[in-house]
């Protein structure tokens, strides 16, 4: 690889892109199909920051354009997620080792879950990728307080949050019902988190043979109260903790 490959980093949240566009003394914007593409640097790396958009669609469109359009060599995704395994709780942030499309189900003509013509259901992530970046976010929960301040501790109890690695779930729906969460753990009872895009990125990145890396912090527990608090957790701890992971991980 290159020492100048820009390193891509994709923000699921906008109150994340926020904070690393103000990290970056440089950046300049470049709109690459509707989407904000902010080319600069950071830690003094070259990076593309861009919001992913929602949803899986959405998510492989822009992880296209940064490898085609903007040639990143790697691709590094942040944003939030429902916990869903046992012990993953709100302010916990887990590192993906792999995904798997929830909602995706050919069946009786492939089984469930496994993406049609590529003979899998699993899109593991980059070891070495991920290894720094479970590092950088060790980093960042032993000292949560310096980070997001002490009133979003209480607020949002983080005592002694964790770090979990393990496979993510996406598909095109906010779970955010106990029924569906039930559901959900029973196909997948090995799923730590859900959320909306992680699985698309890592099938575009196989596609093109990018490392891919994964992080997200756990907003909600995916059921009956999961919208509670939402916006205040994500400006308060998650973008936080993005900006913290994300600027250990560069300055290594
Ligand atoms: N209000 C937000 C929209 C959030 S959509 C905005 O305007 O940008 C939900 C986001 O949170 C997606 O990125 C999804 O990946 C993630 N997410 C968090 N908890 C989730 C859950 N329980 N189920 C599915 N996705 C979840």
């Amino acid at each position: 690889m290159s020492p100048a490959a820009p390193i891509g980093l994709m923000s699921a949240m906008h109150e994340e892109l926020v904070l690393l566009l103000e990290a970056m003394p440089d950046e300049q914007r470049v709109t690459v199909a509707g989407r904000d593409f902010w080319l600069g640097h950071w830690q003094g790396r070259s990076v593309v920051v861009v919001l992913s958009r929602i949803g899986k669609v959405a998510a492989a469109t822009t992880a296209t354009a940064l490898i085609e359009r903007f040639g990143v060599q790697q691709i590094v995704f942040t944003g939030v997620a429902g916990g869903v395994g046992p012990g993953v709780r709100v302010g916990d942030v887990v590192l993906a080792d792999s995904f798997v499309q929830h909602d995706m189900d050919a069946s009786p003509l492939f089984p469930r879950h496994e993406v049609p013509l590529y003979g899998r259901s699993r899109f593991a992530t980059d070891p070495a990728l991920s290894r720094g970046l479970a590092l950088a976010a060790q980093q960042v929960l032993a000292q949560v307080a310096a980070h997001v301040g002490g009133a979003a501790v209480a607020e949002f109890a983080l005592h002694s949050p964790r770090l979990h690695t393990g496979l993510i779930a996406s598909g095109d729906r906010f779970v955010s019902s106990t029924s569906e969460c039930r559901a959900l753990q029973q196909a997948l009872p090995e799923a730590l988190a859900v959320e909306m895009e992680g699985a698309a990125v890592a099938q575009v990145c196989a596609d093109y043979g990018v490392p891919f890396a994964a992080l997200r912090t756990v907003s909600d527990r995916a059921d009956d109260d999961a919208h509670a608090d939402f916006s205040r957790f994500i400006r308060s701890v998650a973008s936080r903790y993005s900006l913290g992971m994300l600027s250990a991980w560069l300055a290594r």
